[in-house]
């Protein structure tokens, strides 16, 4: 439950456990409304979704989405509105957090704005003067598969070397063990908060890996503003717990190559919603589409 400042009343949280089936989630999601609206004290006057994609947000449907199998084709935007009887809304989840910042976040005010949350994988919403930007039928634009080095790593996309295959946690640890000599004792669990870790500790292949972190990350950031020039570029996600180790390196390789467009007035900040971002951007996915300036288009 999240009231109309982006404060969050109330939670609950379940791991979705698609493979139990549609019909099952939705049963539990009815249930956690009900029971977080109690907590709260509230009524349930909208229900905003943010969901993993793809999903079609004026339908409501939920398409091929790799961790929804079994889902697709049902819709949980009618549903809940039947359950509640309330206007519900859907939105890809990296959509969501980018009007959750752009509304209640570190990009409140800025009308270009991009999201960009780096973990396991890279996700990313744009708004352009206020609005979410869609693509033809509506799509979500895919960030994290422009390609950076065509002789890069196979991404599941289909090609080789695309962001999300080059600065994503997971490639930080690829990177590592690839280039891990027998004087160097990794344990084989390794995650890429721990490369951060040894790398603050002067470890110095973690300090490369960090370096070369910063650099794909950059590329990729300096891509987008030599795109869209935005006001401000967001950055979320587990990588970006350890911001301080990347963004002078970022900040280099924007520099190099990006001097055709004022990219000094594009700023890099730090989501501001925190562990919370996602959960407030669903809330401000309902608000977006239902509430702000009624006939904007959305
Ligand atoms: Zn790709």
């Amino acid at each position: 439950m999240v009231d109309d400042t982006g404060r969050v009343l109330s939670k609950l949280e379940s791991p979705t456990d698609a493979h139990r089936g549609y019909s099952d989630g939705l049963e539990r999601m009815i249930g956690m409304l009900r029971k977080t609206a109690r907590d709260a004290g509230v009524e349930i006057s909208g229900i905003g979704i943010g969901s993993t994609g793809m999903v079609y947000p004026f339908s409501g449907a939920i398409g091929d989405a790799d961790f929804l199998p079994g889902w697709q084709g049902n819709n949980p935007v009618k549903d809940l509105a039947q359950a509640f009887n309330v206007t519900v809304a859907l939105e890809n989840d990296a959509d969501a957090s980018a009007l959750g910042e752009a509304g209640w976040g570190a990009g409140k005010g800025k009308s270009r704005l991009i999201y960009v949350t780096i973990g396991t994988g890279i996700g990313g919403g744009i708004i352009l003067d206020g609005n979410l930007y869609r693509g033809a039928n509506m799509a979500h634009p895919e960030i994290s598969h422009h390609v950076i080095d065509p002789s890069g790593p196979l991404c599941t996309c289909g090609f080789r070397g695309c962001w999300e295959s080059l600065a994503t946690g997971p490639a930080m640890v690829e990177w590592l063990k690839a280039n891990a000599t027998a004087e160097h004792c990794y344990p084989a669990n390794l995650a890429a908060k721990q490369i951060c870790q040894l790398a603050q500790q002067g470890d110095a292949l973690a300090l490369r890996a960090v370096e070369r972190e910063a650099y794909y990350l950059g590329l990729g950031l300096a891509n987008l503003i030599n795109l869209f020039v935005p006001d401000v570029i967001v950055l979320g996600g587990s990588v970006m717990k350890s911001a301080a180790l990347f963004l002078d390196g970022v900040r280099k390789t924007i520099r190099q190559g990006c001097r055709f467009v004022p990219f000094e007035k594009t700023e890099l900040a730090l989501a501001s919603l925190g562990e919370d971002a996602n959960l407030i951007g669903a809330a401000r996915v309902w608000h977006h589409r239902f509430k702000d300036e009624p006939g904007r288009t959305v």
